[in-house]
């Protein structure tokens, strides 16, 4: 796709963006040859040169004889005016500064250094003469990465260590500095390589998707299939399609750490592996990712949410997997939710974009019916598999013994399976042992000293800690209230503690646990699972993280211990939120040609939830969801912003919350609606108190114009913040 070139010539002014400037553009002179807007350039800020992009025009309102002449220009290709305009529209939307984006976009390390010049350390045979800590695990480090160079600052980082340890051992010739070779090209990917012969249901989706791609126009489309029925085949089938027309295919996924197995399947179509972009990536990796992809030469890409923001050339197609995963939104920095953002980005790019979802979110599903989003639906498993029966545990006639989570239909079932070599995955949502530790003499709760959070018992580090903020400490022996001793007991069921019930009722049986908590690599993460999967253990206990992405063939039984979790806490969300993730966790069930069984344990039954998760109408299970919403005037029927307000001293951040209150005028004069200030849901982390109001409009109004003319009357004092939270996760 051609844009037209804009083009500054010599001597004129041009506007320069530049993250490290944060907030507005910088003037400079245009230097000889003139300059194309969107070019990467160096340019001197005060005694420093940072790197930006030639944003357009200057805007003249400098002293002209302090203007400074542009520096370099960087070898790098252009900034597409379709990137700039996303950048403009995701600052827009979210309002944070533009530089706050153009730092998501150009978030690469060495962004136009020459290629060649990268400087990398490697492990040599030499010891130091005296060994540390950090210097072991070093040396660890490069031992487990056998081979693999890195920059310096990058080792220090992956490590953990402080630059000077790096330092030290290189003057040691532990380490050895190396130039490292140019990036190495990306493979071709062949979209022609035979595909699976697809069922009748596929080949209809795939067809209306190759159409769509095939277009060159914008449009979302929902594709919603129960796990199992061959999302996956079809979109690639869609990817393959806009490989075809010569444009970029980007892959969305909520949780990189499991991919593993989904870049073999991209590999196996494709006959090469695609790009990489998250967390996991090397610098190095990071670079060629970056420079491969603003090159148009890598053509498929497969990335968490911050791919989004890569500087494509030619996008023609954004898969979101997973949609409905609420990893797709960023809590920190740019609160921006990824999902939303590639629709965004597609309608600039006239790129298609496919959102797949057993249990799409609630604003998609409202959204296909609207007939703003396209519909495809896959009803079946592929193949023999089936859907696995959905079966509830009443606990009111099953109760459980005490310090027992397991009741005894769902122990027959699992003894059953391990009997038939079988797998059973039993699903407690709660890291840690206990939930709660407290006194039994006076009640005491034990909660984090700077946060509004209990301590989790964990027995794996032998200690408390609080999930907010990671802090620990010791489990207390005496009461640190009233000080007697032998009193202190956990409470409520964690992973660690139903993995202790199941070794004792089940001794014969290998488990396995799999908790985002028990720290492993994301390589170990990755075996551990393949293990599981080849049948490596018996039964399986895990937390959310087993819900997604990984096919455990031989699992046939699904144990949800606590149904009823989640439902409490009266949020709007909160029935979607359950639903979602039970339903992807019976999922996992039977997936190969046996049936599976999941069993649903709860308290309530008959909650209308817990009916649809087993298995009630499920399109009336929405219909139900979205007119609750509709009449709440909540989203996606209405528009709604989270402000949180936070700082060190309780007062005063809620003085400043109800300074912003004061001012509510504003915002009902416009049409809105102000509720709170009330506690956040987390009123206090790392010992700032954080104070919550939630802003809900109609959905035509201006919403991000009016919160700035209101948030625009209250200046925080230093290290008082005011944060806005465009289309909040809860509420
Ligand atoms: P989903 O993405 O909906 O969970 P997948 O695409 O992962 O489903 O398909 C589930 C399993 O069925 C995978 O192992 C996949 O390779 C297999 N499968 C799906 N469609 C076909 C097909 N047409 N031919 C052969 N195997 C298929
Ligand atoms: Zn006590
Ligand atoms: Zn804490």
């Amino acid at each position: 796709m051609s844009e037209p070139i804009e083009f500054l010539e010599a001597g004129a002014l041009a506007s320069v963006l530049t993250p490290d400037m944060p907030g507005r553009t910088l003037d400079y002179r245009v230097p000889d040859g003139g300059i194309r807007v969107g070019a990467f350039v160096s340019v001197p800020l005060g005694p420093r040169r940072v790197k930006g992009v030639v944003w357009g025009p200057g805007a003249g309102d400098y002293d002209p004889g302090k203007i400074r002449e542009i520096g370099t220009v960087l070898d790098v290709p252009p900034m597409s005016g379709t990137m700039r305009e996303f950048i403009i529209r995701v600052a827009d939307y979210t309002m944070t500064p533009l530089t706050a984006i153009l730092r998501l976009a150009t978030r690469v390390p060495g962004l136009g250094d020459p290629p060649g010049k990268r400087r990398i350390l490697r492990l040599t045979d030499e010891r130091p003469t005296r060994m540390t800590d950090a210097r072991e695990r070093v040396i660890a480090f490069l031992d487990e990465h056998e081979g693999m160079g890195f920059a310096p600052s990058e080792l220090a980082g992956l490590v953990g260590v402080t630059s000077s340890v790096v330092k030290g051992l290189e003057a040691q010739g532990v380490l050895q500095s190396e130039t490292a070779p140019r990036d190495a090209p990306f493979p071709i990917l062949n979209p022609d390589l035979p595909s699976k012969d697809l069922s009748a249901d596929q080949r209809h989706a795939s067809t209306v998707l190759r159409d769509a791609v095939r277009s060159r126009t914008y449009g979302t489309t929902l594709l919603k299939g129960v796990t199992g029925s061959g999302k996956t085949e079809v979109y690639l089938e869609a990817a393959a399609e806009c490989l075809r027309t010569g444009r970029q295919v980007l892959v969305l996924l909520p949780e990189i750490a499991l991919t593993g197995e989904f870049m073999a399947r991209v590999e196996a179509r494709f006959g090469a592996a695609p790009a990489e972009w998250h967390s996991g990536v090397t610098q190095a990796g990071r670079r060629r990712a970056w420079t491969g992809i603003a090159e148009g030469r890598a053509r498929l890409v497969v990335g968490a949410r911050s791919a989004l923001f890569l500087p494509f050339t030619d996008l023609g197609l954004i898969i979101v997997d997973e949609e409905h995963d609420s990893s797709y939104k960023q809590e920190e920095g740019v609160l921006y939710n990824a999902r939303d953002m590639a629709v965004l980005r597609a309608s600039l790019s006239g790129a298609q974009v496919v959102l797949a979802s057993a249990t799409p979110s609630l604003e998609s599903w409202v959204n296909a019916r609207a007939g703003k989003y396209a519909r495809l639906d896959l009803t079946e498993r592929f193949g023999a598999a089936v859907l696995p029966e959905m079966r509830a545990v009443d606990l009111r006639v099953d109760p459980l013994e005490r310090d027992s989570w397991i009741s005894d239909p769902l122990a027959d079932a699992v003894r059953t399976r391990v009997a038939a070599g079988e797998q059973s995955l039993l699903f407690l949502n709660r890291r840690g042992y206990a939930p709660l530790t407290l006194c039994r003499a006076c009640g005491h709760q034990i909660g984090c000293d700077d946060c509004d959070a209990r301590m989790v018992e964990h027995r794996f580090l032998n200690r408390l800690m609080c999930h907010q903020c990671g802090a620990t400490k010791p489990i207390p022996v005496e009461c640190p209230a009233c000080g007697s001793a032998d009193h202190m007991a956990a409470l409520g069921p964690g992973v660690e503690r139903l993995a202790e019930e199941v070794e004792r009722r089940f001794p014969e049986a290998r488990m396995a646990v799999l908790s985002s908590d028990i720290t492993m690599s994301a390589r170990a993460l990755k075996q551990r699972i393949e293990e599981i999967a080849n049948g490596g253990a018996d039964i399986v206990i895990g937390t959310q993280m087993v819900a997604k992405g990984h096919n455990f063939p031989l699992l046939t039984l699904v144990g949800v211990i606590d149904a009823d979790l989640g439902l409490q806490g009266g949020e709007l969300r909160a029935a979607e939120r359950t639903f979602q993730l039970i339903r992807q966790v019976a999922g996992r069930a039977g997936r190969a040609d046996k049936a599976g069984l999941a069993m649903v344990q709860s308290h309530q039954p008959q909650h209308p939830v817990i009916q649809a998760i087993l298995g009630g109408d499920e399109e009336a299970f929405w219909q139900a969801e979205a007119a609750e919403r509709q009449a709440a005037g909540a989203p996606p029927f209405g528009r709604m912003a989270g402000i949180i307000v936070s700082g060190p001293e309780e007062r005063e951040t809620f003085d400043l919350a109800r300074a912003l209150a004061a001012r509510a005028g504003v915002l009902t004069q416009a049409g809105a609606q102000l509720f709170g200030p009330a506690p956040a849901p987390v009123a206090r982390i790392r010992g700032r108190t954080r104070v919550r109001l939630l802003v809900k409009a109609p959905k035509g109004l201006p919403l991000q114009s009016v919160l700035a003319r209101w948030v625009e009357g209250v200046v925080p004092r230093p290290n008082y913040r005011i944060a806005i939270d465009i289309d909040p996760q809860s509420f």
